[in-house]
């Protein structure tokens, strides 16, 4: 039987945080081993924070080669830059037309940037619907995600319900995959907002590029609360909880094993605990980034080699849906 079909992105808008490592990398060559995955360097996305163009050059090449250091075998799975893939464009384009504007100005994320800011690119309310139209072009099952994008994999549900209703049976509905545990990892400083990139230069966000000491130093200051008891209780001990969920999804045991193992330890014991876990695993995934980082040569061939792939399935897609539509090809 042929494997289903997974689709996973990641925005080259910054170095990947801790949360997106526990999020979604680290279980993305489990993921593309037994998934027919596409794995996405979603540059396109990146545009809506209007990057500095060398910075995100940079980012691009640094994402592709975490993807890389993680594992990821590129024979088997499609690892490609959106850009590289102009289908994406004519999608997001052909699906914004089965998008209801009050549904895509109701998605959190964009309201949380409509609060925080004056100045709201249409790049931004259009994000989810571009998000769609990856998901949609390699009729994908399963697309595995932080909690924070569940929203819009819900929405791009809709958008291909919407299609296939008005349209009949085209596109593939896909579900969303979130992990049972670490599927929001927080702040060290905030710890009930999720660890964001966007948090660059504050001492609440580890950034895969970390070495040892700024770990040491970020944990040491990680907020915890006035007991002194090691307990998972996520709404009085918002703190305590994230960094047990850290170190239970870094050693690959549940919170309730990780609880067991601290309960007679106090607040430095744990904290020095994860720390020597988040080093453990940055450092040896920084072993093989930087090399990979060092041969630009082999990543533009790994790009070339995923545009390729990709972009018959895209095709393929985007011309079922063209035909639907009554667009002459
Ligand atoms: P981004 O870097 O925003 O493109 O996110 C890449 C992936 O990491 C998405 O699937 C997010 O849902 C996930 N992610 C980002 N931040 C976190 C976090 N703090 N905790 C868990 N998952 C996250």
């Amino acid at each position: 039987m042929d494997k289903k079909i997974a689709y996973t992105a990641i925005k080259p808008t910054g170095v990947l945080t801790l949360g997106g490592y526990i999020g979604i990398a680290q279980n993305l060559k489990s993921i593309t081993e037994n998934y027919n995955s596409y794995i996405c360097i979603a540059d396109l996305h990146a545009l809506t924070i209007n990057p500095d163009p060398q910075e995100l050059k940079n980012n691009t090449y640094k994402l592709l080669a975490l993807y890389l250091s993680l594992g990821i075998d590129t024979e088997n799975t499609t690892l490609y830059l959106q850009s590289q893939v102009h289908e994406h464009a004519e999608m997001n384009w052909i699906l914004s037309n089965f998008t209801m504007y009050g549904e895509a100005t109701r998605m959190t994320q964009f309201k949380d940037y409509q609060a925080k800011s004056k100045e709201v690119n249409m790049g931004l309310l259009n994000y989810p619907i571009l998000m769609a139209g990856d998901i949609l072009l390699y009729d994908t099952d399963i697309v595995p995600v932080g909690i924070d994008q569940k929203q819009h994999v819900e929405l791009c549900r809709n958008i291909a319900i919407r299609f296939n209703h008005k349209m009949g049976e085209t596109l593939k509905i896909p579900d969303v995959m979130i992990r049972k545990e670490g599927y929001k990892i927080c702040g060290l400083s905030e710890p009930t907002k999720k660890m964001s990139k966007s948090d660059r230069g504050d001492t609440g966000t580890i950034f895969i590029e970390d070495t040892e000491e700024e770990i040491k130093k970020k944990i040491k200051r990680a907020v915890t609360d006035s007991e002194s008891t090691v307990r998972y209780d996520v709404e009085n001990k918002p703190g305590v909880s994230n960094l047990l969920t850290i170190y239970a999804c870094l050693n690959n045991i549940e919170i309730k094993q990780a609880e067991e193992h601290f309960k007679n330890s106090n607040y430095g014991t744990l904290k020095t605990e994860v720390a020597d876990t988040i080093v453990k695993t940055l450092t040896s995934l920084q072993e093989k980034y930087y090399k990979y980082l060092s041969n630009k040569e082999y990543l533009d061939e790994i790009l070339e080699k995923g545009r390729q792939k990709a972009q018959i399935k895209a095709r393929e897609t985007i011309n079922r849906v063209y035909s639907k539509l009554g667009i002459i090809r």
